[in-house]
């Protein structure tokens, strides 16, 4: 029998404001437990919630970016469960009436481009934190994250593969980290992806049961979780099981999903509309003042890098993945570097640079301006490529100009047509047998006598005039 995935996410993004969803405290992370609390999020009877109208802009702005319709009127709901880190009994969130509701976002997998739905983005406080490591026999109660405002992006069951999956949530946290409304930051869980999977058999149209996998905190997880599922489901269903509809939870040291609680043992959330907040009502003049404020995203700046900058689809995918290094990359356009090289130069070398010394782009000392200069040092032919490299690592790491590190370490390169034959004579007469065995015929040699020559002029030789020059003379 041949099954078919069907999956679905929910995506929990920390919303980058300064103070909590309900009232003033902050929530910088990494303080004193508890420091950052206060009558209101530590759910004190008699206190009243007032709505964080920055958060509500920012889910404005996100439905905006992903084509959802915002609603002209919201409303908070309670959710009602217990737990040691939740102090009201219930989390304030939106049921029936979220703020965005039908939107999309387009996928690109393996050359083939899926638009994904997305059923709605509301918003919702965060609970506290349970600590239990290092607490001896006791375990306490950090408030400092108890509400916070949590963004919660929930897809339609419209993902087929695992990869579809990841690339899904990498679209969603480019789009959010551009407009600046989260940072995206999956290890530390700011942002967060559940994913519901279920199998059914080719041609059938009732989906299947599903499950809820929760705890993977990276792409490569959740499409390790996916696949691991994915297995497990067709396994039970072809030994003739039937899928129970649980949550589980991916497990990373030993690779598989592991059962957490069944439907039976879920909880029911009794929502009911919050009677202590006021409804979100937006206005046409409020969409118009966040629509006015929306940055250029992923998509469009990547068609943008083809058709303006000439970028083959893979660089301007890159490129744009995040929003600093594409406009890293249009400051050194903008500075007179020609595209396709500043484009090779960022995904190769400082790429791997910036990879090796874990940085972001941001926080390079090299500038745009100054990798405009080497590349137009390597254009005049004042350096070779091959030195270009070394002044490269140069430059990254003192953020001086290359200029000035060429001159300094004389590295300017030997177009000089009389010095470069001086040491092409030495070579060749260094090398009898090697030239013998060339006029016999073996034309490979040829990279073996530039090598030798680049190697005595400690890289510094034009490799194109070497060529010439080497060929004349031992063909001579
Ligand atoms: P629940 O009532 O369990 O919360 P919802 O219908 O609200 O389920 O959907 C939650 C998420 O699960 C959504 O992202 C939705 O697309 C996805 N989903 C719903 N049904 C299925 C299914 N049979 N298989 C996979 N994903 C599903
Ligand atoms: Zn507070
Ligand atoms: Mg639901």
């Amino acid at each position: 029998m041949q099954y078919e995935t069907v999956i679905g996410l929910e995506i929990h993004a920390q919303l980058l404001t300064e103070s909590k969803m309900f009232c003033g405290c902050s929530v910088k992370f990494g303080s004193e437990p508890n420091s950052q609390t206060c009558p209101v999020c530590i759910g004190m009877p008699g206190v009243l919630p007032v709505a964080n109208r920055k958060a509500i802009e920012y889910v404005i702005k996100t439905g905006l970016a992903v084509n959802c319709k915002i609603a002209p009127y919201s409303r908070f709901a309670r959710k009602n469960y217990f737990y040691p880190d939740l102090p009201k009994g219930y989390q304030i969130s939106q049921y029936e009436l979220p703020i965005c509701e039908h939107g999309s976002v387009e996928i690109t997998v393996n050359g083939g481009t899926r638009k994904i739905g997305l059923t709605r983005i509301h918003l919702e406080e965060d609970a506290g934190k349970n600590i239990h490591e290092g607490a001896g026999n006791y375990s306490y109660v950090d408030l400092n994250r108890a509400g916070t405002p949590l963004m919660e992006i929930v897809s339609e069951p419209d993902i087929r593969t695992p990869q579809e999956a990841a690339e899904f949530v990498k679209k969603l946290r480019a789009i959010v980290r551009y407009l600046g409304v989260c940072d995206g930051n999956m290890e530390q869980g700011s942002l967060r992806c559940d994913a519901n999977v279920s199998v059914r058999p080719e041609g059938q149209n009732e989906f299947g049961t599903k499950t809820e996998i929760k705890n993977m905190n990276s792409f490569k997880y959740i499409e390790k979780a996916l696949d691991y599922e994915i297995k497990r489901q067709i396994k039970v269903l072809n030994d003739g099981g039937r899928i129970i509809q649980e949550t589980r939870l991916w497990n990373t040291a030993k690779g598989i999903t592991e059962s957490m609680r069944s439907k039976e043992e879920a909880h029911d959330y009794r929502y009911f509309p919050d009677p202590d907040l006021v409804p979100v009502e937006v206005d046409g003049k409020w969409i118009e003042q966040i629509k006015s404020q929306l940055v250029e995203l992923p998509d469009s700046r990547q068609q943008r890098f083809i058709s303006q900058h000439g970028l083959p689809e893979q660089d301007a995918d890159l490129l744009t993945s995040e929003r600093p290094i594409s406009e890293w990359f249009e400051q050194a356009v903008k500075l007179g570097g020609e595209p396709k090289a500043v484009s090779n130069w960022m995904m190769g070398e400082l790429m791997k640079l910036l990879n090796e010394e874990g940085k972001q782009i941001e926080e390079s000392a090299l500038k745009p301006g100054q990798l405009v200069g080497l590349l137009k040092l390597i254009d005049k032919n004042i350096i070779s490529g091959k030195i270009a490299k070394t002044v490269f690592e140069e430059i990254y790491k003192t953020g001086r100009d290359a200029e000035v590190i060429v001159k300094e370490k004389g590295l300017v390169q030997v177009s000089d047509e009389s010095e470069i034959e001086k040491v092409i004579d030495e070579v060749i007469a260094n090398n009898p047998k090697e030239v013998e065995r060339f006029k016999a015929g073996e034309e490979k040699l040829l990279g073996f006598f530039a090598g030798q020559i680049m190697k005595a002029t400690k890289g510094k030789a034009n490799p194109k005039i070497v060529n010439e020059l080497l060929r004349k003379k031992l063909e001579n």
